[in-house]
């Protein structure tokens, strides 16, 4: 049986749009979107180079989140005051309890369901905040819950080969016929490729391709362009 296994963040949903709307209330209502883009890369940059210490348990949840947007602020020639990273923290949160699936995705969702594809999720972070996103996008009207896994739930995270193999026992995965989609080159992709899946890379932040010995199967830069490699791997 195929599987197709999709990230959360930024995959399903537009991961922009809360991060826009925190902007906006809490830092500078007049950012253009291509200014909050960049705010939003740069929060992401800073994030990512301290998650393992969180994941190791040297630095909280909050102090990850309040030393990424304080520091991309920094860059941005905005000082930010502790209390104000919070604040803003607070609003990126309520706005993210708002958030909902792109609508391509939902179609997509459809699509595989009815045609019996196994359907999962694989994603980086903790098991309560991600699972508040998952039930938010309303994911378990088409996934069900044992196949949704977090990687604070796993013990490894993306893109680490065993939370990979990790899913690939419990779902039974054949290789071969495992396809994972997620905006990350360097989780997702290098992550699926490295054990052997088929990997779709949804670039729709237009990101340049890292030096990497791993090539995605498929990049799109829109997730309408998901569909149409579905159609065309049925009609093979
Ligand atoms: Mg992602």
């Amino acid at each position: 049986m195929e599987t197709i296994i999709f990230d959360v963040d930024d995959t399903l949903y537009d991961q922009l749009q809360p991060f826009r709307n925190a902007v906006h209330q809490q830092l500078n209502a007049s950012y253009s979107k291509k200014q909050v883009e960049s705010l939003y890369l740069t929060s992401r940059k800073y994030s990512d180079n301290v998650f393992e210490k969180h994941m190791n348990g040297e630095i909280t949840a909050l102090e990850l989140q309040t030393y990424r947007i304080t520091q991309a602020c920094k860059d941005f020639g905005l000082n930010l005051s502790y209390q104000e990273a919070v604040a803003f923290q607070e609003a990126y949160l309520r706005e993210q309890n708002q958030i909902s699936l792109f609508s391509e995705i939902e179609v997509l969702l459809n699509h595989l369901s009815s045609n019996h594809y196994q359907l999962a999720v694989l994603t980086n972070g903790e098991v309560d905040h991600q699972m508040m996103k998952v039930d938010q996008l309303g994911i378990t009207k088409w996934i069900p819950k044992e196949n949704i896994f977090v990687s604070a739930g796993v013990g490894h995270s993306k893109p680490s080969h065993k939370v990979f193999e990790h899913l690939e026992e419990k779902l039974k995965l054949s290789k071969d016929n495992t396809i994972y989609i997620g905006d990350s080159f360097e989780n997702d992709i290098v992550g699926a490729k490295q054990v052997g899946w088929k990997a779709i890379w949804m670039n729709h932040r237009s990101r340049e391709k890292p030096d990497s010995n791993y090539q995605a199967d498929y990049i799109i830069q829109n997730p309408n362009d998901l569909l149409p490699i579905f159609h065309v791997m049925e009609e093979a």
